[in-house]
């Protein structure tokens, strides 16, 4: 036992053998290998929080902090979390839906979802009093990571592959982090930061904090079904990319039906990915819980990844709750960012661009039921890889600062505009 803590926080569990750690920086059982999960008492939780006390609480991810596997008062903020459910109204429409609902989290600090994992396991990391921090990264994830490292103080190494976008190369950065661009894929810059963990007594976010890390994607499922009025909905699309966050969403959804926040927890849960590297989704469409590693290829690279740490779990989340996995090419994807962008004013990454394509085919081919209640997740901000959409630029229309210039080029190939 190391030091106080709550009741509230139970142990590290083993996936595979049941096996029960301390809460330590632990990722893997001794005894089988199997992942290990932070477990907690429900009872005490279920005594203790109302939904009073969290609709007063912060406007951010912290407002869930009692099912958060932190003990602090002083979390670790940049104001994450507590985005926006927006009704959608025109892609309804357009995809044939009744209720569909888009959660932005896009407007993160470091505008993406990956911000609300590295809170916590940052926030985790200062608790075990680590003053170095380090990730293996497809892009997101490093932003995240350097932008709250610099905020805490802590010297940071991220590591991505060097072919990354630009935009997601500069918005790690930025932030001062000793950033490394590996010649290889994702998998390989896990790989040889596995070994990199292994020699020095760094936190690294997805290994030995692995743990603690994933618990932030439950924010997701928590906000969700507070913003509906404490229900779940009937259908969530998610995209895969370790299968983290599919895993999480469904396990935050299981909680607040334990503590009985939400009658039920039925909600069907389906991941999108792309069909570059679309090794989950392939499992699932061979009735295979065994997942076989693919060499990615595809310009989705935020959800890249070959070797997929949670891929098991996820297949399993999703085959148990009756969804599906389905995956789109690169030119769907495109479609669907432009899609987002033109019904619903919102500018994803290429990873929601993979979710909303995903989502229209499922609707197409009868997947999903038009008069479910539905929840697509937008993971990441369009403006970090706009290569993929630079052909909107011929959007743009040039002419001389006259009048005549605008009447004779615009108006006149547009007659409709002028009347
Ligand atoms: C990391 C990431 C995902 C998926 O994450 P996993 O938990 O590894 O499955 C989805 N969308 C975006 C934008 C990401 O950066
Ligand atoms: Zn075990």
């Amino acid at each position: 036992m190391s030091g106080v803590r709550s009741s509230r926080i139970r142990s590290l569990k083993c996936r595979e053998c049941g096996r029960e750690y301390e809460l330590e920086p632990l990722h893997v059982c001794d005894f089988c290998f199997g992942p290990l999960e932070v477990t907690y008492n429900y009872e005490e939780i279920t005594r203790s929080l109302t939904k009073e006390k969290i609709r007063n609480g912060p406007k951010s991810l912290w407002r869930y902090k009692e099912l958060l596997p932190i003990e602090t008062e002083d979390p670790l903020d940049l104001g994450t979390g507590f985005t926006p459910l927006i009704r959608s109204t025109n892609l309804a429409k357009e995809l044939g839906l009744k209720e569909l609902y888009l959660k932005n989290d896009t407007v993160n600090p470091t505008f993406s979802f990956k911000d609300r994992v590295v809170s916590v396991a940052l926030t985790k990391t200062r608790e075990f009093g680590y003053t170095t921090v380090a990730c293996a990264s497809t892009g997101n994830l490093g932003n995240s990571v350097a932008a709250h490292a610099a905020k805490a103080g802590f010297e940071s190494y991220i590591f991505i592959p060097a072919d990354l976008e630009r935009g997601k190369i500069l918005t790690s950065a930025i932030y001062g982090p000793n950033l490394i661009g590996v010649e290889g894929s994702y998998d390989d810059v896990n790989r040889l930061c596995s070994e990199i963990a292994n020699e020095y007594d760094w936190a690294f976010v997805n290994i030995n904090i692995r743990p603690y890390y994933a618990e932030g994607s439950k924010t997701l499922a928590f906000e969700t079904a507070e913003q509906l009025g404490w229900v779940a909905p009937d259908h969530v699309v998610i995209p895969v990319a370790s299968g983290s966050l599919l895993t999480k969403i469904h396990k935050g959804f299981e909680e607040l039906h334990q503590i009985r926040f939400i009658p039920d927890s039925k909600t069907r849960i389906s991941g999108a990915q792309a069909t570059g590297c679309a090794p989950v989704a392939t499992a699932f469409a061979n009735h295979t819980f065994t997942i076989r590693p693919v060499k990615p290829n595809t310009i989705a690279k935020s959800i890249a990844i070959g070797n997929p740490a949670d891929g098991y779990y996820a297949l399993k989340a999703v085959t148990e709750t009756g969804g599906f996995v389905e995956s789109v090419t690169d030119e769907e994807l495109v479609e669907g960012i432009k899609l987002l962008a033109r019904t619903e004013g919102i500018f994803s990454e290429t990873a929601g661009g993979v979710t909303i394509g995903v989502l229209k085919k499922l609707v197409e081919s009868g997947k999903i039921a038009s008069d479910e209640v539905i929840v697509a997740y937008i993971t990441g901000i369009g403006l970090k890889t706009v290569e993929a959409v630079e052909n909107a630029l011929e959007g743009l229309q040039v002419i001389k600062p006259s009048v005549a210039d605008f009447n004779d080029k615009i108006l006149r190939r547009n007659p409709s505009l002028g009347q």
